[in-house]
This record gives structure tokens, sequence and C-alpha cells, in this order.
């Protein structure tokens, strides 16, 4: 075969070799088939049978993946037990079994089309993604009614292998990782948010996405390389290329080896100001690689992931769960956990939030959650208990006025009270995400122990930018002037009145703009775990006098271009070398 180069994203870091294996997918035609009367309750108990047998196997899968380094991924594996245990699911198909008098395999393939033109509907990536997971369950079970099991992939076991794929499957993905040596994985599709991706980096296995259609002919057993860093596929490299990716190998271990060092440093400017960098996580199996990157704390667990594809909310049980999980790993370090973020360009086809007309301004986190106080509730009860075993902050996201955190701390109190929860062991905070909050702060931090600047959705209500629009990015200006006045704003009445602030947009995440952080005062920064290292080893060699002085310059001034130019030329005087001595920041999926 001829050597090829395809370029694709970059989904998952790293660089790795192996020997092609095409998982290819399983034929997708399903005919209607009638049955006589007298054959429908066999049918449907042939339907109940399959759906058992799925369960049983899900299940097996689940407690395979659960050990060593994947602890806790199979929650991704428990959200499709959950579907198949719905009784509503298996009531609907044995309906259309009887009335319709078919195969089950008919019913069911009724039932998939209307979840996908359900989720199809969604704006949101991250929720269509969740298609993946339904048919993933749906697959097994057709499998299972054929008298057949999932199939397993057939890869040798003990060479690495490159895994190519249309697109992967959350379960298939945790069969390779758990029965074969998988060294990178290529699709030819794929969406940043989907699980199988989310999986390769808890994994840490290298992973290009999106590369587009490629002849699957002949590629098994091939060599190939993946490189997860900058979006790269080798196919059939010669000897040459493979020493270039080998070196490039090396490298990139190198980097991540002297970036992980920097975990050691204290966490200190050069002239002695402490600050802190914290994790900003979705999976709690994420703790593990956010620990080993230098991160002192959590400082921002999304919930949402716990409520996606699912046909009922969690169970207060099951909240319960992770969080003690959470708690017992993050070992008395800070653990901010914020409850759910609902609505605006997050939605759920488990929220009855119905069509708005502007999502971003509609009924979003908090305001849905004080409608529906029972699922706040849930979640609230489920993280005070975990508190009982070691303190939890608790976070609100998209708080705008008064009278809502009011309530939101009235309800938190009340039930502490009724769980006999001590007001030591858990912290009440919000989000600072639109203006108004920012504006007044002096009144919000009367009332809370810490607050979250989440510059994601500040800057998006500040300059009236929608965060995810194209047309308009150019416009989303972190450094908008405005934009770090309202924060120079919040640091100013927050710290005199003893509120910690912290910053968990993607600000944090940027070399550039945590030095002007630091130098607007915000000395606690969360940011993704692969940004850590980079953003510590850049504060750990300035002076925070030096940073102040730059901060105070660009909040003079009246652009966002402006901002950038004096940040940079100031840095250059005054810490010469600072920017160029750091390699250049990761950026996963870019
Ligand atoms: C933010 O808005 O900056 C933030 C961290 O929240 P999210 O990105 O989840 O909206
Ligand atoms: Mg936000």
């Amino acid at each position: 075969m001829k050597s090829e180069k395809r370029k694709g994203f970059a989904a998952s870091p790293g660089i790795g070799f192996g020997s092609v294996f095409v998982h290819r997918l399983a034929s997708d035609f399903i005919f209607r088939e009638t049955i006589p009367t007298v054959a429908v309750p066999g049918e449907v108990q042939r339907f109940r049978e399959a759906v058992q047998r799925s369960i049983h196997e899900l299940t097996l899968l689940k407690e395979g993946m659960e050990k060593g380094k994947g602890k806790g991924a199979g929650l991704i594996i428990e959200s499709q037990i959950l579907l198949l245990q719905d009784e509503e699911l298996v009531r609907t198909v044995s309906q259309t079994i009887e009335e319709e008098k078919v195969r089950a395999e008919w019913a069911l393939h009724l039932l998939r089309r209307r979840y996908r033109d359900l989720f199809q509907e969604m704006d949101n990536e991250y929720i269509r993604g969740r298609i993946a997971d339904i048919n993933d369950a749906f697959n097994r079970l057709l499998g299972n009614l054929n008298g057949h099991s999932h199939p397993c992939p057939e890869a040798p076991p003990s060479l690495p292998i490159i895994l190519v794929a249309d697109d992967l499957l959350p379960s298939e993905m945790g069969l390779f990782i758990t029965s074969c040596r998988v060294a990178g994985i290529v699709l030819m599709k794929g969406g940043s948010h989907s699980h199988a991706v989310i999986l390769a980096r808890a994994f840490e296995i290298p992973a290009v996405i999106g590369i587009g259609p490629i002849s699957m002919e002949n590629l098994d057993n091939t060599d190939a390389i993946v490189d997860g860093t900058v979006g790269e596929v080798i196919f059939t490299p010669s000897l040459k290329v493979k020493r270039e990716y080998g070196n490039r190998k090396e490298q990139f271990s190198r980097y991540i080896e002297s970036l992980k060092a920097v975990r050691l440093l204290p966490s200190r400017t050069k002239d002695g100001v402490p600050f802190k960098t914290s994790a900003n996580i979705e999976l709690p199996e994420e703790v593990e690689m956010a620990l080993s990157y230098g991160a002192e704390g959590i400082g921002l667990f999304r919930t949402e992931f716990l409520y996606l594809f699912r046909p009922t909310p969690p169970t207060e049980e099951e909240h319960y769960k992770v969080y003690s999980r959470l708690v017992s790993e993050m070992a008395g370090r800070p653990l901010v956990v914020r409850t759910l973020d609902v609505g605006g360009e997050k939605q759920g086809s488990l929220f009855a939030i119905g069509r708005e007309d502007n999502p971003a301004l509609g009924l979003r986190a908090v305001r849905y959650f004080l409608k529906e106080r029972e699922i706040l509730e849930v979640q609230l009860k489920a993280l005070l208990r975990a508190a009982r075993e070691g303190k939890i902050k608790i976070l609100f996201p998209m708080v705008t006025e008064l009278e809502e955190l009011r309530e939101l701390k009235e309800i938190v109190e009340t039930l502490a009270r009724k769980e006999g929860v001590g007001r030591e062991m858990y912290d009440v905070g919000m989000m600072v995400e639109v203006p108004s909050a920012a504006l007044l702060m002096d009144q919000f931090s009367k009332e809370v122990d810490f607050v979250s600047v989440g510059t994601n959705d500040l800057i998006q209500y500040t300059l009236a930018v929608d965060r995810a629009n194209s047309q308009v990015q150019h416009l989303y200006q972190p450094f908008n002037p405005a934009v770090l006045r309202l924060l120079a704003m919040v640091v100013k009445e927050a710290e005199p009145r003893g509120v910690e602030v912290q910053l968990c947009g993607e600000m944090a995440a940027n070399p550039l703009s945590a030095l002007v952080l630091v130098g607007l005062g915000i000395r606690s920064l969360s940011m993704s775990p692969l940004s850590i290292p980079l953003v510590k080893g850049t504060l750990t060699s300035a002076r925070s006098s030096h940073l102040r002085a730059v901060a105070k310059e660009a909040l003079k001034l009246g652009t966002a271009s402006e901002v950038r130019e004096s940040v940079v030329e100031n840095l250059m005087r005054r810490c010469p070398g600072l920017l160029l001595k750091n390699p250049k920041p990761y950026k996963p999926g870019s």
C-alpha cells in the first residue's frame, strides 16, 4: 500500500504507532416483518430476554472498565444500563409488537428512530453526541435478539493496534481498551465531545477524529502512526517517516514529563506571592489525570454529564456515589461541585424547558431549578451527604440577582439542617457569569463564601456575543477592557470581605491571560488538567509586582487589541523571556 498522510482534528494528545485494525459497522438494515397473533407473546418474551442479556453483558463490561486506569469510566456504560432498565422502553417496544404484530427488531427500530429524531433536533453538539450511546445500547439489543452477543473485537492481542473506524460507540471503545493494546484511534467522523473521545483522553490514548472517508480495503494489519497532538494520521509510513515520528514521540514524552515536573514547584510567583491552579473536570475519572498534572484541587466539577442520556434524572444515591468518590479521591484537597447548568447551549431532553426564542437569556441553570426544586434538592441532598465525608464547595451557576441567591442558600441550609450536616462541612459559592453579578459584587459578597468567575459566559453576556457562533467570534475578546474592568471590580469588592475569588473560564488556561488575571489580583485559577503545568510554569517565572503593573496599564485602555499589545510589550520589557521560555500551549481538540 502507498503511504498516505491524512489530516483531522487532534482529539486526544500523544503519538502512537501500531498495526491497523479496522472496526466495521454492523449492518443497519432492518425490515418490517409481521408475525401471527399466536406468536406475539413469544416475541415479547424474546425481546425481554434480549434486554436482560444485554444488561448482564453491559454490567460485566462496566466492571471490566472500572479496573485500573479507567476507574469510573464505567459511568458511560452505566447510562446504557439505565436506558435498558427503563420499564418504559420495554413497555413501548412490547406494545408495538402487540399492536402491529411485528418482530421485535422492527419495533426496536421504530423506537430508535424516535430517539434519533428527538436528539437530532438539539442544537448542542454534545447532546447530539448522545445518539451514539443510544445506538450502542440498541445495537447490543439487536445482537442479542438474534442470539449472538455484541461483537467482540478480534484484534491481535499482543500487537499495539491503531483502531480505525467510521465512528466508535462508547461500549465498543470500552471493549477495545479492556481487551487489547490500543496505541491510537482514528475516526472518520466523531465529535470532540463524544464519549469515545472522552474515554480516549481519560485513558491517554492518542486520537485523531474527522479525517473524512477513507478506503478501508487492504488497510488491516498495515502500519500506521497517529499524532493526536497535531491531528495527523500516516498510513503505511516509510522508514524515514517512522524515524521522524519516533523522535516526535520522544519529544512529546519529554515535554509531558517536563510539564509534570512543574507539579513539584511551589505555587508562588518569583516574588513569593501564592496562587492556586486547579482542574475543571466533567467526569469523575479525570481526577487521577488532574492530580498527575499538578491540580491542587478540583475547581469545577461540571455535573451536566450525570444527567445526560438518561430516561430520568439521577437518583440521590447515584449522585451521592459520584460525590462521595470525588471527596475520597481528593483526600482533603479543595473540591468545587457545580449544580447542574442546564439551558442555554446545554439543552437536555430530560428537562421540560420547551422551545425558547433566546435560550441564552432564558430558563437557564438556577432559574430552571428554582422552578423544578425537586431535581435541585435531590442533587443538593446528595452533595450534603457526601460533604459529611469531606468538605464540598457547592457552586451555583448563572446567578443574576440577590433574591435568587438567597433562595438557593435557604434551600441548602434547610436541607443541611435536616441532614445534620454542619456549616463547616460545606461552602456556598456562586458563578460570576453575567455582568449583574460582577456589578453587584459588593452585595453578593456578603452572602457567599466564594465566587467563581466563568469568563466563557461572562464575555458572552458582557459583549453580547454568542460564545458558539463562529460569525461573531472576532468580537469574542477576553481582553476587551469591559471584561477586564468587571474582573477588577469583582476582586475589589470580594477580597476585602474575605470572599475567595476563583476563575474557571478558558481565560485561566491561556498563559498570557493567566498572567493578566494574577495581575488583576485573581490568585485561584481553574482549567482543563492539561493546561495546568503550562500556566503554573508561566506564573512561577513571573513577578506579581510586574503583573500588577501590566494589569494596571491594561485597565486604562480602550480596545482589546490595545490591551493585548500593551500586555505583550510590557511583559517583554519587564520580564524578558517569560513568554518565550515556555513551550507552546497545548490546546486539546484544536
Ligand atoms: C464559564 O462560563 O466560564 C464556565 C466555566 O462555565 P461553562 O463553560 O460550563 O458554561
Ligand atoms: Mg458558564
